[in-house]
């Protein structure tokens, strides 16, 4: 029977409730339990596919094909047996829109429908539905205590802790010590109005996760666990630590995996944390370093890229290699050329929608493929590697995407049912944004040529990987590109572009596909690895630099 743990957050968002859950779910995998993971997410949208991500950070896409929110990728990457897919990420809008529906075929026989209890029993199904086979189900419930939308969520799991009991469901509660500087003091006031108004709405909490910048004194956590009517040791300190993958360690030092297990009465093996102690020591003894330039659109908020920053950080540890991410506008490169490229050991030009800036990544694959800067492209970084060949080594003026001009004379890249009519012409089509339509999503299969070096990475000539986009690589100028000096070296099940490569480069490799999100610190991956590699052979000059134009 599955036990099921809830994380709330109280006094302020980004405590990093996300972290936390996923590292909780880390210690308790490390003792031989099975972890399933969900996120309740009190937004009204339906799912966070169509969110800006200046304002949400990263879509994280499952295995399965669905649009999360970034959280699932921390638990995917903290937690093995987590495998998010359709039932691990719920939103209000979600909810609702299952319920409205049930409504209007009849399903209610004429009831009132309620927020309690239509609306929380639909949560509990799901929250059910979503923890699978799994010995425990962690939940972590997004936003902040005394919000609005976040009632209704709060208001099932309550129930959820009085239906199942106190040895089924465990509550955890993350808060903010703050240190004010000026009165040089600890202030626990906020954590124990959190807590208030969490017992208010009937939910005692049973372990309080107290986020500050220094470890709390034993002085605070007596007070804290005096105000709010949780025992002294369920009071952990998750201060700042310099690496996340500090935490679960941090964590199961101060014993919250034991509380968890007492309360459910679990006899669990001794945490087998070595996996992330030697992630640790990797990450504190690199043996070179690296500078990689990302050139994209939202560098001003690091959240759009989440997985693909952690997956080149875990190129860095399973290479021993201390990986600089340098975040560079791609319109700051429209605007002063590629001057703050030189230096650099690897280029990546990330995922992405919209034409801002398009100009700019497209002279950035040129800067890295004539100078034989390693080059990794990642979805829209592969459709741009196309282009700027299509360009500068096939001599086709003007090539571009149909996403971003509709009128190219050469659309290399675009929607299918555009390029398999064979006219260019659009049929159908919504402006502007990428809603809706037939966007390629989740994990399908990729089938690399032998001898490439997508292959030769890989170590595999067939893989899996997931996706996101809905442009693709125009079929019928292949044959013309590979001509120029593109290889197409990597393929769907029907036939369409998802890897190419330039031979004769050091390291020039790009993907339609995501890898980023099947990445993580224990296990690395070959494509990051491969990457991060090659970046360190030319930090060290060890390429011959190769200029073709
Ligand atoms: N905008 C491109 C497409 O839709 C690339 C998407 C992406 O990079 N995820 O195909």
């Amino acid at each position: 029977m599955t036990a099921y743990v809830f994380i709330t957050g109280g006094v302020v968002s980004s405590l990093g409730k996300g972290i936390t859950s996923a590292c909780l779910g880390a210690i308790l995998e490390a003792r031989g339990l099975r972890i399933s993971m969900i996120k309740l997410d009190p937004y009204i949208n339906v799912d966070p596919g169509t969110m800006s991500p200046f304002q949400h950070g990263e879509v994280f896409v499952t295995h399965d094909g669905t649009e999360t929110d970034l959280d699932l990728g921390h638990y995917e990457r903290f937690v093995r047996t987590a495998k998010g897919g359709r039932h691990s990420n719920f939103t209000t809008g979600r909810i609702y829109e299952t319920v409205i529906r049930k409504e209007r075929r009849g399903g209610y026989l004429g009831a009132t429908v309620q927020v309690i209890p239509h609306i929380t029993d639909e949560i509990k199904r799901c929250v059910e539905m979503g923890a699978g086979d799994a010995d425990i189900c962690l939940v972590e419930i997004g936003g902040t205590v005394g919000d609005i939308e976040s009632l209704p969520f709060l208001e099932a799991i309550r129930q959820m802790g009085i239906e199942l009991g106190h040895d089924r469901v465990v509550y955890v509660h993350l808060t903010l010590v703050p240190y004010i500087s000026t009165a040089k003091e600890i202030k626990t006031k906020p954590t124990q109005h959190s807590v208030k108004e969490l017992r208010s709405i009937g939910i005692q909490p049973d372990i309080l996760v107290c986020r500050s910048e220094q470890p709390l004194p034993m002085e605070q956590r007596k007070k804290i666990a005096l105000f709010t009517n949780v025992q002294q040791k369920a009071v952990i300190s998750a201060y700042d630590a310099d690496d996340l993958y500090k935490i679960p360690g941090m964590m199961h030092e101060q014993g919250l995996d034991e509380i968890v297990a007492r309360q459910l009465g679990l006899d669990l093996q001794a945490a087998d944390l070595s996996e992330w102690e030697a992630i640790v020591e990797a990450k504190q003894n690199p043996t070179s370093e690296v500078d990689i330039a990302m050139v994209g659109k939202y560098m001003e908020l690091k959240d759009s890229y989440m997985s693909l920053v952690e997956a080149l950080q875990h190129g860095g540890i399973h290479t021993r290699t201390r990986v600089n991410i340098h975040f560079i506008e791609s319109q700051s490169i429209e605007r002063n050329g590629t001057e703050c490229l030189s230096g650099m050991d690897g280029i990546v030009v990330p995922g992405g929608f919209g034409d801002r800036g398009i100009e700019g990544k497209i002279e950035t694959v040129r800067f890295a493929r004539e100078n034989g800067v390693p080059y990794l492209g990642i979805c829209l970084g592969m459709q741009l590697a196309v282009i700027e060949a299509a360009r500068n080594l096939a001599g086709l003026t003007g090539a571009m995407s149909t996403e971003f001009r509709r009128d190219t004379p050469h659309p290399v890249v675009a929607l299918i049912t555009e390029w398999q009519t064979g006219t260019g012409k659009v049929e159908q089509r919504d402006e502007g944004s990428h809603l809706g339509g037939t966007m390629r999503l989740g994990a399908q299969s990729v089938s690399l040529a032998k001898g490439s070096l997508a292959a030769s990475t890989y170590g595999a000539t067939t893989i899996e990987e997931r996706h996101r986009h809905r442009y693709e690589v125009n079929n019928n100028y292949r044959a013309q590109l590979e001509k120029a000096g593109l290889r197409f070296s990597g393929t769907s099940v029907d036939d369409l572009v998802e890897m190419v490569e330039i031979p004769g480069h050091p390291w020039f490799l790009a993907s339609q596909f995501h890898p980023e999100f099947t990445s993580n610190p224990r296990d690395g991956h070959p494509l990051f690895n491969g990457f991060i590699t090659a970046a360190r052979h030319h930090h060290k000059g060890v390429l011959p630099k190769v200029r073709e134009a």
